[in-house]
């Protein structure tokens, strides 16, 4: 089977494989757009156009080089507004690379309703795998753009029943393709669920980040994940009207302190273009300057993380070193 990512040493982009050593500087968790399922109804509000998206969006990757930053994984799963064929314009324009995702969001924001209809019928895990596997081998929709990675989800305190069955379908498609699969979690809880869920139906703890974990400081809810073998998705700085990047900043440097950045991956959770109607203006102002900035990391919490006495090296292994020995599927060290 033709793989999402193998030891080939091969990972599917919008524009096509690369080299997995070519990836350089890495952010793991941004997004190119975003529409709530919805979006599509409210013709009122169509959100920005095509060439706006594309203005807005470049000025943000030329940001991002200018700081050094060759690479991103979009994981925008399928029902929250993908756009893969605007990715890969926006990649050969701007000569950066973007790793698109397959998957399903969480059942609270996802687009739940069709698999509720499918499912009165037969179950939908492997109409689900099979989708997923589709996209990460032969491409998403009339494309031949492959997704790398797959993308799940889960909402605060539970997995719902829905999510599981995603999960379970998520298993199934990285054992049959080996691709990695990169998670979704609230207020840092259930991540320690969805590793259990994922790593019992076959995947290696290795080839999962569960994404969002800055979203709680619980130093023992890191380690945990930690010595189960996955990696931490610190992904979400900036976003500091969900959970304070103070928070943040110290509970990552505790974790660098004891020698686990092999295993920590960075990003904002920016999103760039909202379809539909956006946040409005007064809104976002009082989200605060930093979100949703994909400069952030380079530009504030690098200084605040040397400062409170992490190394360059540390900083360097989780931009680069870990997304590349991630996708290539190689186990971290722990220390
Ligand atoms: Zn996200």
């Amino acid at each position: 089977m033709n793989t999402a990512n193998t030891s080939s040493g091969l990972l599917n982009t919008v524009t096509g494989p690369i080299g997995i050593d070519e990836l350089g500087v890495t952010l793991m968790h941004e997004h190119v757009m975003i529409g709530y399922p919805g979006w599509e109804a409210d013709s009122l509000r169509p959100g920005p156009r095509r060439e706006e998206m594309l203005a807005v969006a470049t000025d943000r990757i030329q940001q991002m080089q200018s700081r050094g930053v060759q690479s991103m994984l979009d994981p925008c799963p399928n029902d929250l507004g993908r756009d893969v064929e605007f990715s890969a314009e926006l990649s050969a324009a701007t000569g950066f690379n973007i790793i698109c995702a397959t998957g399903l969001y969480k059942e609270e924001e996802g687009g739940k309703p069709y698999w509720h209809f499918r499912g009165q019928f037969g179950p939908v895990v492997d109409a689900m795998a099979e989708l997923f596997i589709h996209e990460l081998t032969v491409g998403i929709g009339a494309t031949d753009i492959k997704a790398g990675i797959i993308k799940v989800a889960s909402g605060k305190g539970v997995v719902t029943d829905y999510e599981r069955d995603i999960l379970q379908a998520a298993a199934l498609a990285s054992n049959a393709t080996g691709a990695p699969i990169t998670t979704h979690t609230d207020s840092g809880t259930m991540g320690d669920e969805q590793q259990r869920l994922l790593v019992a139906a076959g995947v290696p703890a290795h080839k999962i980040i569960i994404g969002h974990s800055c979203g709680t400081a619980d130093h023992d809810y890191h380690v945990n994940l930690l010595e189960k073998g996955s990696y931490l998705g610190f992904d979400r700085f900036g976003i500091d009207v969900v959970y304070p990047d103070a928070e943040r900043v110290r509970s990552l440097a505790a974790l660098l302190n004891k020698q686990w950045q092999q295993q920590i991956v960075v990003s904002h959770d920016s999103v760039w273009c909202w379809r539909g109607e956006p946040i409005p203006a007064a809104v976002s102002a009082g989200m605060g300057e930093t979100i949703f900035n994909p400069t952030h990391f380079h530009d504030h919490i690098i200084p605040q993380l040397l400062a409170a006495g992490v190394s360059q090296s540390q900083i360097d292994t989780m931009l680069v070193d870990n997304p590349r020995r991630f996708f290539a599927g190689t186990a971290p060290v722990a220390p």
